[in-house]
């Protein structure tokens, strides 16, 4: 079809724009000299516009929407491919480059004025910025043309929002399954904070060498099997993972001086990300289907590999013996049962990064319920850093003493609301097919054994393979065969912790 092969030869100039700028962004967050950053930033800016401009040439919406028109003779990759542009373009067609670029100008100025009122602990600095972003995401969803099988199926302006970053999601949909998840989650928290299991923490702020954190990096990248021919392992400043082409992914780690253990879970984590990127079939890249994972599909992968596999009995056993090899002054006088209860302590903290799992699901809860006010009026913005405090002292029994380490700790607000559900839906999926892959393999005993390739290798097919092709909940369900709820995810804790703590 003379329109296909004409898209798919846009899409490829358009991917080589958004490689490029990845390219530059990489090169910003980890070895830039700061004299160079600004014209970087100029630099990935311009090759996002020329991305963005491809995308709104008369040839190429021309070519959307007669494929679109054309649907019924489709291949099944087409027609994926097909749905992917068309959705798109509904989303930008009524928003002009003008407009675009006057977005993106206050999320610029707001990630400034974050930075300043982070830096200063002072939301004041920000409250201003965090209203001109809301108001922008009501205009971009007022903005958005919706398709027939959408029109009346929004309820509000903010279930457009969590649409927009987790597809097919709605707030009454979110509410049930969140509410299940706290409920449980606090359950076991209260036993948790009741029983008293002694867990031994001490040796974790030991310090550890930046040469021998590098080792230890590397180390846990090939336990999990990254490949080195088609993915580097980059120490920056923060953790993160970037593909910038087919078989070309980076991951980041960063050395914590308080907190060895963070490299070890960082790379397990961002790992995740890459194979999930480097694992997919090939016809994704053929049919520019690749990029369709949402956020939550991605950090159920990277969750999964950094919190149950990494932090399980099996793994650590695996792992503990090249460890303690490796770090022998942090861990001489420690076993492998209390380096495996200590990565597992639980314990309410203010920074949602450095929650344990059982109490990260309250972090999100929090924001979830405040991004709904916010956005519905219910909450002014004057009195969202004590709403903040208060649902903190609420639900986790600990009052931020300042803004920094309370409402201003994350980023996020400064360019995306709808954002931190996707957190917890990551969450909630994995452990979904946890609960398949443990009636598929005794994952215990593959994993004492070291044989992550089997785990991997069943991730391929039955967890990688259809993530570009489904919406989020038709993918949990093809995996699992039953409706996303937060079960699993809720006995998947009961089961650990009450072990851990003989609860
Ligand atoms: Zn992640």
């Amino acid at each position: 079809m003379v329109e296909m092969e004409s898209l798919r030869k846009e899409l490829r100039e358009m991917e080589r724009y958004r490689e490029a700028a990845q390219l530059v962004q990489l090169d910003i967050e980890t070895v830039c000299p700061s004299g160079g950053m600004e014209e970087e930033a100029e630099i990935a800016a311009f090759l996002e516009k020329k991305e963005y401009l491809l995308r709104r040439e008369a040839g190429y919406e021309k070519d959307v929407l007669s494929l679109h028109e054309k649907y019924d003779e489709l291949s099944e990759l087409e027609k994926i491919l097909s749905d992917t542009v068309y959705d798109r373009y509904l989303k930008e067609k009524n928003i002009s480059p003008e407009k675009a670029h006057e977005f993106s100008l206050v999320e610029k100025k707001a990630y400034m004025n974050w930075r300043k009122a982070y830096d200063e602990s002072d939301f004041g600095l920000f409250k201003e910025s965090l209203s001109e972003v809301i108001r922008n995401k009501k205009e971009k969803s007022s903005l958005r043309i919706l398709s027939p099988d959408e029109e009346g199926t929004f309820d509000s302006i903010y279930d457009m929002v969590l649409d927009e970053n987790e597809k097919g999601f709605r707030v009454r949909q979110l509410d049930k399954i969140f509410n299940d998840c706290f409920a449980g989650v606090t359950d076991i928290k209260d036993r948790i904070l009741k029983s008293d299991k002694k867990i031994r923490t001490d040796f974790l702020s030991r310090k550890v060498s930046d040469e021998i954190q590098r080792k230890t990096a590397e180390y846990i990248a090939d336990v999990l099997g990254f490949d080195r021919e088609k993915g580097s392992l980059i120490i920056a400043k923060h953790a993160f993972s970037d593909r910038i082409s087919r078989y070309n992914v980076r991951i980041t780690t960063y050395f914590d001086p308080a907190l060895f253990t963070s490299n070890i879970f960082s790379v397990l984590h961002e790992t995740g990300h890459a194979l999930f990127e480097l694992l997919q079939p090939e016809e994704n890249f053929e049919y520019y289907i690749s990029d369709n994972k949402t956020q939550g599909m991605h950090e159920a992968v990277a969750r999964f590999f950094e919190n149950i596999i990494g932090r399980s009995e099996g793994f650590i056993h695996y792992i503990y013996p090249a460890l303690k090899e490796l770090m022998p002054e942090a861990l001489s006088d420690v076993s492998e049962r209390e380096f495996y209860e200590a990565v597992n302590y639980v314990s309410p903290s203010f920074i949602r990064t450095d929650a344990d799992e059982v109490t990260y699901s309250l972090h999100i809860i929090i924001r979830y319920e405040l991004e709904k006010k916010l956005f519905s009026g219910e909450l002014k913005i004057d009195d969202l850093p004590e709403e903040w405090n208060r649902l903190y002292e609420k639900y986790l029994g600990i009052r931020p003493g300042n803004d920094r380490e309370g409402v201003l700790q994350d980023v996020h607000w400064s360019s995306s609301f709808g954002y931190f559900p996707t957190y917890l839906l990551g969450n909630i999926y994995s452990a979904a097919f946890y609960s398949v892959l443990q009636k598929d393999m005794d994952v215990d005993s593959v994993l004492r054994n070291g044989k992550i390739n089997e785990i991997t290798g069943w991730l391929k097919e039955r967890v990688f393979y259809k993530a570009d092709r489904l919406a989020p909940a038709e993918w949990i369900k093809d995996i699992t065969g039953k409706e996303l709820s937060a079960s699993d995810y809720v006995s998947y804790l009961d089961r650990k912790y009450s072990l851990i703590y003989g609860i």
